[in-house]
């Protein structure tokens, strides 16, 4: 999910064209001295690039291990990690011994967090998932949108990664489809991750803010520290909570109001099933809607933060019509409405009162009829799951305060 976000993110900054102007600073702390032992220095080490269509048994082949041993290691570690998976243009790497020639370990790369390591032992394979552990440098990238993000960001020579991470921070109160404007300006802090001194990834952004159309928004990283247990450390649910949160503690991360009335009830829900439709009176294949039956004058309120990108009559027989557009992602439609209380290219909040329950339109009742587009396709509003989205604890409000307040200094100064 994050990635297909990431994905539709990119596509959206390619295609909104244009530049931006970069500029990086704090270039001090960069990894000097970096005492490593190396281990090709007392091992002989045996890279593999994992090609198309090869096998763990072809790398086992290849590295001269024999047939026997890949199939101990493959259940040695089947608790730890599936090795019959290994990954496409991944580096396997194989260690032995320089004298004995001895099979002495085998790292795999699982992801960008975590490797597998196999050693052999007296009692066989030890296979171990292990954190691999960067060196991290903290640094400040800001700049001007004059047009696009992704292209400046190229030219800029800033690593695409960490502005697709940046543009995913503020998705849900930032359109980085149609919503940029020249003139806006933003500065992150983050994380630089280096391997035995060579640059690897950005890591995480840990503050960030952005002026979008003369509106601020700020955004800070927050892990609220594990409650100690007797089991050990965890939260009382046994996860730890991170995500970004604005000064006030509320997440970044908007999930959408769950309906967007008071209602007396569901009169049609979502189907896709063919169906008589009264309030179009006709079939249709589907009725990908929630009609939620209300009085006339019912307050409709904006599901999530947003534009109008229509507001008025549709002849189709939605009769008064808002159309709001959320980000990349998501879109909701309000049909039938007696009053409307918007106009098209104006910014929502959620929660804003937008228009009225009506009957306008192919109507049988006073209702809503309420639809959710994602990616160009109506969905179920009532059944998808939006990621969680709970703001700080208040009993961690005071450690939140604490752990941003150099990261707001260096942003603001
Ligand atoms: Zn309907």
């Amino acid at each position: 999910m994050k990635y297909i976000v990431s994905i539709m993110i990119i596509i959206g900054l390619i295609v909104a064209g244009g530049f931006i102007f970069f500029t990086k600073d704090s270039q001090e702390n960069e990894p000097s001295t970096i005492n490593h032992v190396q281990a090709k220095d007392l091992d002989r080490e045996w890279i593999i690039d994992i090609e198309s269509g090869m096998t763990f048994s072809d790398i086992c082949e290849q590295a001269g291990l024999e047939h026997g041993t890949m199939l101990e290691m493959v259940e040695a570690s089947s608790e730890v990690y599936d090795l019959t998976k290994v990954r496409v243009g991944r580096k396997i790497k194989f260690y032995f011994d320089r004298e004995t020639n001895n099979f002495v370990k085998m790292i795999y790369p699982i992801d960008t967090e975590e490797e597998l390591f196999i050693t052999p032992t007296e009692e066989g394979f030890l296979a171990e998932r292990k954190e691999i552990e960067y060196e991290v440098i903290v640094k400040t990238a800001q700049g001007t949108i004059n047009s696009s993000l992704y292209e400046s960001a190229m030219e800029q020579e800033i690593d695409i990664r960490a502005i697709i991470d940046l543009a995913e921070i503020f998705s849900w109160t930032i359109d980085f489809g149609v919503g940029i404007r020249q003139g806006d300006t933003y500065k992150f802090i983050f994380e630089e991750r280096y391997r035995n001194g060579e640059y690897v990834m950005p890591g995480k952004i840990v503050a960030a803010k952005f002026v979008n159309d003369g509106r601020l928004v700020e955004g800070y990283y927050f892990s609220a520290s594990p409650v100690a247990t007797a089991e050990g450390s965890e939260d009382e649910d046994g996860v730890l909570v991170d995500g970004y949160y604005d000064l006030s503690g509320e997440s970044l991360q908007r999930i959408f109001l769950k309906n967007p009335v008071e209602f007396r009830y569901i009169s049609s829900g979502y189907t896709t099933g063919p169906r008589y439709i009264a309030e179009f009176s006709a079939y249709t294949s589907s009725h990908r809607a929630i009609d939620y039956v209300a009085a006339i004058g019912t307050p409709v309120r904006a599901v999530g933060d947003g534009t109008v990108t229509s507001a008025g009559w549709n002849s189709g027989g939605y009769g008064n019509l808002i159309k709001l557009r959320h980000n990349e992602t998501y879109g909701t439609n309000y049909a039938h409405l007696s009053k409307i209380y918007v106009q098209a290219g104006q910014h929502v909040t959620q929660g804003d009162v937008i228009g009225a329950v009506g009957s306008t339109g192919y109507s049988t009742g006073p209702h809503l009829h309420y639809e959710m587009v994602q990616n160009g396709t109506k969905i179920n509003s009532l059944t998808i799951e939006f990621p969680a989205s709970d703001g700080v604890a208040e009993d961690k409000m005071e450690e939140f305060s604490q752990a941003i307040l150099k990261w707001q200094e260096q942003l603001n100064n």
